[in-house]
């Protein structure tokens, strides 16, 4: 299933419409998306959309409009230098046990939202990632149990400011936490979208040109140790996000360094979720 958001509403994609889902299922599924964050709600979901699928509440179709499919998780959570090329251009060694930093949820943005360029900030710069959405409580889980705890998986930037994240005491969440620098979408696909969920392939394409290429199968530390290492020091809720690391080929890894522009389009794709299109503004 592909589940989204569509001006604060549950939606689902079926056979090419928007399809909403409050009003598909008759009010069993709640119209608010974070409703898709609970594990339990999927049977419903499927039997009903499989069912009605187009019917009464189908709408017409703007991808354009969709917001964040989670728009409201507890706590964002994210893996630095979770892919070995990506930790090497960094100058960094891959780290043994997954390194991971919080994000505030008040930057998240939908998948065609602009990302804006905060005034006087030279250097941001782009991460395609992997995000995991958790679907039920988890704490001091086993690695082996990890998939069980995703509800489904969306596409994300972990957009930085390489300057905060780098000058001084290192600080990773406020360089990543500007608001609009966690754009995600353009749906939550449910696990059985995919072939495999462990080599999933992302991509992020940057004025047309592709800049990152990466498969999930390259992670240092997998979903199942994310998982379990995040939840062996809190408690995850459904909805948490985590954003799984990011490939080779950010631009902070470039020679010459290259950063985001007013005017730069961002493409972050990957097959089985969709594409995020945002454009980057002056701020
Ligand atoms: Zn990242």
């Amino acid at each position: 299933m592909l589940l989204g958001n569509l001006h604060g509403r549950s939606v689902a994609l079926v056979d090419g419409e928007l399809v909403d889902v409050c009003k598909a299922t008759d009010g069993a599924i709640d119209s608010d998306p974070m409703a898709f964050a609970d594990l339990a709600t999927h049977d419903v979901l499927r039997e009903s959309l499989g069912a009605k699928g187009g019917a009464e509440g189908a709408l017409v179709p703007s991808s354009t409009e969709l917001a964040p499919p989670i728009p409201r998780p507890t706590k964002i959570l994210a893996a630095a230098l979770n892919y070995r090329p990506h930790a090497a251009e960094s100058g960094f060694e891959a780290p043994a046990t997954p390194a991971l930093f919080a994000r505030l949820p008040s930057a998240l943005a939908g998948p065609a939202d602009d990302i804006v360029l905060p005034a006087g900030r030279d250097q941001i710069d782009w991460e395609a990632e992997l995000v995991l959405v958790v679907g039920r409580e988890a704490r001091n889980i086993d690695p082996d149990q990890g998939w069980t705890y995703v509800a489904g998986l969306t596409a994300g930037q972990d957009v930085s400011d390489r300057r905060a994240q780098f000058e001084g005491p290192s600080q990773f969440t406020m360089a990543k936490s500007y608001d609009s620098f966690a754009p995600t979408g353009p749906y939550m696909a449910t696990l059985d979208e995919f072939e495999n969920v462990d080599a999933i392939r992302l991509s992020c394409v940057l004025n047309g040109d592709e800049v990152q290429r990466g498969n999930t199968q390259e992670l240092i530390h997998d979903v199942g140790r994310l998982l379990a290492y995040a939840s062996s020091i809190c408690t995850l809720n459904p909805g948490d996000l985590i954003f799984t690391g990011t490939p080779a080929g950010v631009g902070w890894g470039m020679s010459p360094q290259r950063f985001l522009q007013p005017g730069d389009v961002l493409e972050t794709v990957i097959p089985g979720i969709g594409t995020m299109r945002n454009h980057c503004v002056s701020g």
